[in-house]
């Protein structure tokens, strides 16, 4: 079925899919609907696995973000839309990254993909583009699809109620939700993706975001506003399961955990994830003026206490999908914006998360104020809060060392602490104003660059040393800026962010707490281990259409009686009894991990096909790793000699503070170096990060197009070790 106006027929869901792919080409303005093959379905499960396997079929070793042919893939997974279990309205945005050039991919919770799966859809293909903006609306009540005009406003959330309004008809407003990106998304190359829905109980839309990876510009630059979805469908228990009631039961255990252990533990449900702002600055994690600090005296002014207490509006339950009793989507209502083009509007607002404040913290501001207007612009806007901020804060400390001077930001003094000019500048970049915020939205990675040309002309430093020393402190990898944690004093952790696939993001691997606070991974073969099993479990998570949280933030309590507590397994069991009870199998926890490590190895054949998946590619700027100027190290002096002394057995009689830095610079750099071959051997890869045929074979990877990637990346390798 091909055309810009298509009716289909509706495939119910039966065991968690519908086994339809809705593919839409911007170029001519046709909507397919596809069937979804058995084998896929088999080798990639859904959600990540399929968003990656039709940015594979669809793209090449030429494709980049901005190619006609980039896929904007999007897709829940069999449990996503599953009432009876918390944590299911989850769905995955992938793509070729404008920021990694390779494949990322971003989740998001909400009722828009629990809605596109009413309406028949496990999966979303869009590729080409068209230059007039146009809206794609999938109407599940009339088995109806349609490309349309974009909305007259370029505003993202801004009046989504209207939107809700408009194609709700005589319908339910919960029965329409919609995804879209503001102009921000359109002028920079950190753009997210809103996730719309109407919540019944606050009766207002809220907002999730997919963040990373600048899935949202790809979208705009696509020339797609967004994609509505209306379904009046039931959605409680149209899941169908094999075995409903074993579902329910599971659900039920899981959310008895919840309840008993959350309101006396992380408080998700009251503080959302700000919880974790003080939670990080007691054990020096919380960034400060980039990644330079981990603590700061101020913290009081943004604790997860005061967002509990005096932001958030408490009275209803905050869960973003139907049977989420953790309930962490927390809102602020009725706050008066005092920047920007909408300074004087009042705004509800979604968040903020603790990346949003901490993005923050790391620029030197702790006011409320400034993280919410901060928080609500980027939602917008379209801006992932991430990006958007570590990139500032980079600027920040560039400006800080003169490699940066007013005249090349347009007028602006980037000093720590001015939550005005960090507004005035996420508005310059939103707005794509002039050319220094313009330059600013594409990331750090191409502001190394940009910097390092504009001041060696000005200083007459050669490019490559100027290159050299903003890449000290110029925190990406992959081209990714990171995620808000401390990563200095955890080797594991810098091993979670740097071998991880599509760049610095704690999703795939957070292991700060069980690495450093709880010292359980103590030597180079359990970081390993761990490097190895939590990237493929969370990986489940976004395979499947779940949310993360329940399972790592809410320790069942039997965890601590087992031999590996922070796997929390007692819970894991709730998921396998919902995987067989849905399916109708008897699958273990290991064929739950086969069927990650299948999708994750097809993430690292993109990369390596696209040219960033060796091993100079899991390289992590020192910041990461150590302090890397003198304030740093004094800042914990103390720490650092007990350190030197105890683990890396240096005798520090005699040394200056400097000789002692650089040996401990040295020291880590070798530590890291050390943990990329344990974790390279772990994972089925050679030293050079490319996988092994036989890790191919024992995954199923027959086809020749898998080993030509892999040889190919092999030679080439051995070619720049020559
Ligand atoms: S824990 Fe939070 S993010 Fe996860 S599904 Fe529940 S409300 Fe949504």
């Amino acid at each position: 079925m091909t055309s810009s106006l298509i009716n289909y027929n509706r495939a119910e869901v039966t065991k968690g899919y519908t086994d339809q792919l809705l593919a839409i080409d911007l170029n001519n303005k046709t909507i397919s609907v596809k069937v979804i093959s058995e084998e896929m379905r088999r080798m990639f499960v859904g959600g990540r696995g399929y968003c990656l396997k039709l940015v594979f079929d669809g793209t090449k070793a030429t494709t980049k973000h901005d190619s006609p042919e980039n896929v904007l893939a999007i897709s829940g997974g069999p449990f996503c839309g599953e009432t009876g279990f918390a944590g299911a309205g989850k769905f995955i945005v992938g793509t070729i990254s404008p920021l990694t050039n390779t494949f990322c991919d971003s989740n998001v919770g909400g009722h828009f993909f629990p809605l596109v799966k009413l309406s028949g859809f496990d999966a979303i293909s869009v590729t080409g583009k068209t230059d007039q903006d146009v809206l794609v609306v999938i109407d599940g009540d009339r088995c109806e699809i349609s490309i349309a005009d974009a909305p007259e406003t370029g505003d993202s959330l801004f009046g989504a109620e209207n939107i809700i309004e408009k194609w709700k008809g005589d319908g339910e407003p919960s029965s329409v939700a919609f995804i879209s990106a503001g102009t921000g998304a359109k002028n920079t190359s950190m753009g997210c993706i809103n996730s719309v829905y109407y919540d019944l109980r606050r009766k207002r839309c809220r907002a999730k975001q997919a963040g990373r990876g600048g899935t949202g510009s790809v979208m705009r630059d696509k020339g797609l506003w967004g994609i509505v979805v209306k379904c009046n469908a039931k959605k409680a228990n149209s899941n169908r399961p094999a075995h409903p009631d074993r579902v329910r039961e599971a659900g039920k255990k899981l959310r008895k955990v919840i309840k008993d252990v959350d309101p006396n533990a992380m408080r998700l449900g009251t503080q959302g994830t700000t919880c974790l702002v003080d939670m990080m600055n007691s054990f020096h994690l919380l960034p400060v003026n980039n990644f330079q600090y981990g603590i700061d005296d101020r913290v009081k002014q943004v604790s997860g206490l005061l967002f509990e207490e005096k932001i958030f509006e408490q009275r209803h339950p905050d869960g973003c999908f139907l049977g989420c009793t953790l309930a962490c989507t927390k809102g602020c209502e009725d706050y008066i914006l005092k920047t920007g083009p909408f300074a004087g509007k009042t705004i509800r607002l979604d968040g903020p998360e603790y990346e949003t404040a901490a993005a923050m913290t790391n620029l030197g501001i702790f006011d409320i104020d400034h993280i919410l207007e901060y928080a609500w612009y980027c939602d917008e806007y379209g801006l992932d809060t991430i990006s958007a901020g570590v990139l500032m804060s980079f600027l920040f400390e560039a400006y800080e060392h003169d490699l940066l001077t007013v005249e090349d930001t347009g007028g602006l003094e980037l000093k720590w602490n001015c939550g005005k000019t960090v507004l005035e500048l996420l508005h310059r970049m939103a707005a794509g104003e002039c050319d220094f915020a313009v330059q600013a939205g594409r990331g750090v990675r191409h502001m190394k660059c940009w910097i390092a040309d504009r001041a060696s002309s000005r200083t007459g430093r050669t490019r490559s040393d100027l290159l050299g020393e903003l890449s000290l402190f110029g925190m990406e990898c992959k081209g990714l800026e990171f995620s808000m944690y401390i990563t200095k004093e955890s080797l594991a952790q810098q091993g979670g962010y740097g071998f991880a696939l599509k760049g610095p993001q704690h999703d795939e691997a957070w292991l700060i707490a069980i690495d450093q606070l709880k010292n359980e991974l103590p030597t180079f073969k359990r970081k390993a281990v761990a490097l190895q099993w939590f990237p493929l479990f969370r990986t489940w998570f976004n395979l499947v259409g779940l949310c993360k949280l329940p399972w790592i933030d809410v320790r069942h309590p039997e965890a601590q009686n087992t031999e590996h507590p922070a796997r929390n397994l007692p819970t894991v069991e709730y998921y396998l009894e919902l995987v067989n009870a849905t399916f109708g199998t008897q699958k273990t926890l290991d064929d739950l991990l086969m069927e990650s490590e299948r999708s994750y190895l097809l993430h690292k054949l993109i990369n390596l096909r696209q040219g960033f998946g060796t091993r100079e590619h899991d390289a992590i700027p020192l910041r990461a790793m150590a302090p890397v100027f003198m304030n740093e190290y004094r800042s914990r002096k103390k720490h650092y000699e007990e350190y030197l002394k105890n683990q890396a057995e240096v005798d520090i009689n005699g040394k200056t503070d400097e000789e002692l830095l650089s040996i401990l610079q040295e020291y880590r750099r070798v530590q890291y170096d050390r943990l990329a071959d344990e974790v390279y051997d772990e994972k089925g890869y050679d030293r050079n990060a490319v996988p092994l045929d036989e890790t191919l074979n024992r995954l199923g990877f027959d086809k020749a197009e898998y080993f030509d990637i892999v040889r190919s990346a092999r030679n080439q390798a051995q070619k720049q070790q020559r």
